[in-house]
């Protein structure tokens, strides 16, 4: 009864009117699961935004996954844009990685040795990247970027970073930190169980802001010995920067001696086979991988010059090592993964299909004066509910999530699942069908309509 619009779309000039909210999907089977898992887990989750603490209802628990299609176990299907937050750029169960997978996987899951697939993924990368010339594997994001860090400290000899407010960089100790009030300041911890210590060694300054940079840099002469960005800043919305400010990070990092870190563990292989420093044509001193490099499995890298990464052990003085670095079966997934990103034509057909469906949904919200903006590079997206243009943390209206909240439950009621936050960006797949946009697109136009009509 609730299906009072099931007028058929002949395009985004077609808008629906009467659009009233649909039940509520069953969660039976997931809410019970979640009961259980809330007595072995921390809050029920082995990661903290997987909770849906800041959307309508408990977590959906998913079974099983196909092509850009996922499964709970009430059995719900639906279109994922969240993508496991960005490795499945192929979507779901790729039959290539897969069948890599089951390859290597015959030959056992670890040696805590060198295997041929390590070389085989470094070759991958290095040949089609000529922003790293070294590289060495880790097992998440986190540990690339902990990793660079030390390395960067390592190098320049020096122990202050400084990092953005509203970027995230995984949860090593020294960038659990926010800004503290002031244009520069030593961070604050932004977890319990940080030391003090640790972040009086990390500087936040606001993105998209020359001045405090420079003021970081006069403060702490001599004393930085890296710049950490998100070149593209995907983990508190999507706050792009101009690429004039990405250069002119490039040069004050130059002048006053110290790296600069190009964190690419979400924007990495997503944007481009060569990331965001392909994208600008900007020069880190260290870039950081995860995500899609693992094709799913738990990967993650950094890779610098050979002078930089000479400093690294057993080469250099900087330690660093890992039981599980390099696994074959991850190794495997990464290089399946990998190869099919480099197939003639594989980002340009993903960009411009993204382009469609996000450039559709703008169309739709401008015609009707919504206060919605998709902000969108590559096969990334975030949906704003403001009018303004948003490149630093603090452009984000807390308030607006009010409306990101009741969005994500009329699309999930609409078989779509996004990111359980309206600060995380959407991704699509090059397993989104054309089908799959039309409908998402019906189920988005849908939403907005109950959103701003409420
Ligand atoms: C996801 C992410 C991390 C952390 O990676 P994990 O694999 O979750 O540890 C670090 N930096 C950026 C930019 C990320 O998007």
């Amino acid at each position: 009864m609730f299906d009072s619009i099931k007028k058929i779309f002949s395009g985004e000039d077609d808008l629906p009117v009467n659009t009233s909210s649909k039940p509520d999907i069953s969660r039976e089977k997931s809410a019970e699961l979640y009961e259980k898992a809330k007595t072995y887990f921390p809050g029920g989750v082995n990661s903290p935004v997987r909770a849906f603490k800041s959307v309508h209802g408990t977590p959906l628990f998913i079974q099983r996954g196909d092509g850009s299609h996922i499964w709970d176990a009430d059995g719900n299907e639906f279109i994922d844009f969240c993508c496991s937050w960005g490795p499945l750029i192929l979507g779901h169960n790729n039959v290539k990685v897969r069948e890599k997978v089951v390859e290597v996987i015959q030959n056992g899951m670890s040696f805590g040795a060198p295997t041929a697939l390590e070389n085989e993924l470094a070759e991958l990368i290095l040949k089609n990247n000529k922003y790293i010339e070294k590289i060495r594997f880790v097992s998440s994001g986190t540990e690339a970027v902990m990793s660079a860090i030390r390395l960067a400290r390592g190098y320049t000899k020096r122990d202050k970073i400084i990092k953005f407010e509203g970027c995230y960089h995984g949860h090593s100790d020294s960038l659990l930190v926010k800004a503290g009030s002031g244009l520069v300041t030593f961070g604050e911890t932004s977890s319990a169980g940080v030391p003090k210590a640790f972040a009086d060694e990390t500087i936040v300054v606001g993105l998209n802001d020359k001045t405090a940079l420079q003021k970081a840099f006069d403060d702490f002469k001599n004393q930085v010995a890296a710049v950490i960005i998100e070149p593209v800043p995907a983990n508190n919305g999507l706050l792009l920067q101009n690429k004039e400010y990405l250069e002119f990070l490039r040069d004050i990092c130059t002048q006053n001696g110290a790296l600069l870190i190009f964190d690419e563990v979400i924007s990495g292989f997503r944007i481009g086979f060569e990331g965001a420093a392909g994208y600008y044509k900007i020069q880190p001193d260290i870039i950081t991988y995860g995500k899609i490099i693992g094709g799913g499995m738990p990967v993650g890298a950094y890779g610098a010059s050979a002078a930089i990464m000479g400093n690294v052990s057993p080469e250099g003085q900087v330690y660093q090592a890992g039981t599980l670095s390099g696994n074959p079966v991850a190794m495997g997934a990464g290089i399946a993964q990998l190869t099919e990103l480099l197939r003639n034509g594989f980002y340009r057909d993903l960009h411009n299909k993204a382009e469609e469906f996000t450039q559709a949904i703008q169309r739709f919200a401008s015609a009707r004066n919504y206060k919605f903006k998709v902000f969108t590079i590559g096969s990334i997206f975030w949906f704003a509910f403001t009018d303004k243009d948003i490149c630093s943390a603090d452009d984000i209206d807390p308030a607006s999530m009010e409306k990101f909240k009741k969005m994500h439950r009329e699309l999930l009621n609409r078989g779509i699942y996004l990111g359980p936050s309206g600060y995380e960006v959407g991704f699509i797949s090059s397993a989104h069908t054309k089908t799959d946009l039309e409908k998402a697109k019906r189920a988005i136009f849908e939403s907005l309509d109950l959103v701003f009509r409420q």
